[in-house]
């Protein structure tokens, strides 16, 4: 397939993604509550198949399979707050000793769970403003897919590269290659007012503490003096505490 080649109409790029969100809908209880924090790596390869249909003809699934044996696989990460996707392409050894390599496509369920809901900033992806976390989730799914399609044909893929941004603009109208969907630090710091650097309180054992947020990740860290702490770079000595951000009270600076 020429990847090149392909020109897709703004009308074709939409009646191409409305039915494979009405697709992906239909089939998956998950993605129609619009519960992305419990979505499954089968709702991510349901939605890569309606894709590969509908844009490529079958072609990247049937081309990753000839090249390496196996279908692309899919993994939903709790866990990344920075890249909303991934496509790799890994190796491990067979019980032969061979190398076997197979394409992964992992998406973040964590920022499409944050990004959205009442009170949220409007959210671009790829360039294009996204209404919900499904639009938000297609426009990563569609990143990932360039880059699957690239390395398929190429054998290396860059989304910084010029070849990638021309492909994700012919195929699927992206204007960017980067997300803007909001990390938990972001959205902590809107929803309970608390940002790094800030004073804040918080129960620990039935007891009150204060300290400073030194980091916000899936909980904060917070920095609460201590004497029997480790000594850091201010020279004073402070206790470590991982905090879930909703049980932050702001509090002024401790005297
Ligand atoms: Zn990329």
């Amino acid at each position: 397939m020429d990847i090149l080649a392909i020109h897709n109409p703004p009308e074709t790029i939409a009646a191409g993604t409305t039915a494979v969100r009405d697709a992906a809908v239909n089939a998956s209880e998950r993605l129609r509550r619009g519960d992305f924090a419990a979505m499954r790596a089968q709702d991510l390869e349901l939605m890569f198949a309606l894709y590969d249909r509908e844009f490529f003809g079958g072609w990247l699934g049937e081309r990753a399979r000839q090249e390496t044996g196996q279908d692309v696989r899919f993994a939903v990460s709790g866990r990344m707050t920075r890249a909303g996707g991934k496509m790799s392409h890994r190796w491990r050894r067979g019980p032969d000793g061979r190398k076997q390599y197979w394409y992964e496509i992992a998406i973040s369920s964590r920022l499409l769970a944050t990004s959205f809901g009442e009170g949220a900033r409007p959210v671009k992806v790829c360039g294009l403003l996204c209404p919900d976390a499904m639009a938000a989730l297609q426009r990563l799914m569609e990143h990932e897919i360039v880059h699957l399609a690239e390395f398929l044909a190429w054998g290396e893929s860059r989304c910084g590269g010029r070849r990638f941004k021309v492909i994700a603009a012919r195929v699927f109208g992206h204007t960017d290659t980067k997300h803007e969907l909001i990390s938990p630090r972001e959205r902590a710091a809107v929803e309970h007012r608390v940002a790094v650097g800030q004073w804040v309180s918080f129960g620990f054992r039935g007891r009150a503490l204060t300290g400073r947020i030194n980091r916000i990740h899936r909980r904060a860290t917070v920095l609460v003096e201590d004497a029997r702490g480790p000594r850091y770079t201010d020279g004073r000595r402070y206790r470590k505490y991982y905090v879930p951000v909703h049980e932050l009270q702001p509090a002024s600076a401790k005297g």
